[in-house]
């Protein structure tokens, strides 16, 4: 005969707050969003990217995880909505309106919507909710905060603002110095603070350290919160075998004075987390990672898919 059930070995699923850029967060986003209940998870996203456009206000990084986690982010580009059309965008062009920044259609009717209830008077973090509701997102999109903090790079050009160094230039000029216009009169949102109060598991996106996760953490109140965190505190690297997937970190961790590979981004980290997750590339950077006071984990972190973003989030749960 059989004993009396074994109470349930499972542990209660953990609540994460993930700090997190554009496409690079918005993959593990997405992983995570599939491996924990629906509630469980809060991004907590970079705003440094934002700026006003013909009288709208545009959220590269909040929009790119809303709309990953919708599934409806356009697999190709990495950013914007799949089955697009230009129409608006044409019509600008014949207008000689500025066309640099490229906003679908489709995505057009969110930065409607959002610049609507922005003028009157709903907060940032109000609208994302509303826009995740309505895209049947049961993640929590939370910006870092209400008030305007506009990413700035220092470069021979000049002081360039970010979409401008980001897509009008293209990312070439050489980033001499970053900074974050506005961040000492921000305060992170109650939402963001209560998120990395409540969370068991802090995960520090693969995002650009510089222009996406910096932005968080240098919110005032965040750090604080997560010095005063008991939770389990991870990062990723964005970086594999010395490059980056997409994107200037690279360049960014060479022109500001840094190594470049998995390492330079694990030294970025020290203080602020406890694991630093490495791909299978970088196994031999472990030693080196454990050196500087972080449990490394190796991982395959290459999300191309769904089924790897849920295979490494399951991973990253697992402490
Ligand atoms: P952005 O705001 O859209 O520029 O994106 P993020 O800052 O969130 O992410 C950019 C970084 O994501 C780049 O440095 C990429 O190397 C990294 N990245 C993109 N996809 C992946 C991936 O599948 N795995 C890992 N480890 N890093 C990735
Ligand atoms: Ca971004």
């Amino acid at each position: 005969m059989s004993g009396p059930p074994e109470p349930s070995a499972e542990k209660p699923e953990p609540r994460c707050a993930l700090l997190s850029g554009g496409v690079g967060g918005a993959r593990l986003a997405e992983g995570l969003h599939r491996a924990l209940p629906p509630g469980h998870l809060s991004v907590l996203t970079n705003t440094g990217d934002d700026f006003e456009l013909l009288g709208l206000r545009v959220c590269p990084d909040l929009d790119t995880v809303l709309y990953t986690l919708a599934g409806r982010a356009d697999p190709d580009r990495g950013w914007g909505l799949q089955d697009e059309t230009w129409h608006c965008l044409q019509a600008l062009e014949e207008l000689g309106a500025p066309s640099w920044f490229r906003l679908g259609d489709r995505d057009l009717a969110t930065h409607l919507v959002r610049t609507e209830a922005l003028n009157r008077g709903r907060s940032l973090t109000g609208v994302m909710d509303d826009l995740a509701r309505a895209l049947g997102v049961a993640a929590r999109i939370l910006p870092m905060c209400e008030e305007a903090v506009r990413t700035r790079l220092r470069t021979r050009a000049g002081l360039l603002d970010f979409q401008d160094y980001f897509v009008r230039r293209g990312q070439r000029d050489r980033v001499l110095g970053v900074e974050f216009a506005g961040i000492g009169q921000a305060r992170g949102t109650r939402e963001v603070l209560e998120a990395l109060e409540q969370a068991d598991l802090v995960v520090l996106a693969p995002s650009n350290p510089f222009v996406s996760i910096a932005p968080i953490l240098q919110v005032p109140g965040v750090r604080r919160a997560l010095q005063e965190s008991r939770a389990r505190k991870l990062a990723v690297s964005p970086i594999l075998g010395g490059r980056a997937l997409k994107g200037p970190a690279a360049a960014m961790l060479e022109s500001l004075g840094h190594e470049v590979s998995a390492l330079g981004v694990a030294r970025l980290y020290v203080g602020w987390v406890d694991e630093f997750v490495l791909d299978p590339v970088d196994a031999p950077l472990a030693p080196a990672v454990a050196e500087l006071g972080l449990l490394p984990r190796v991982l395959p972190t290459v999300m191309s898919g769904p089924p790897e973003r849920l295979a490494l989030a399951r991973a990253l749960i697992t402490p």
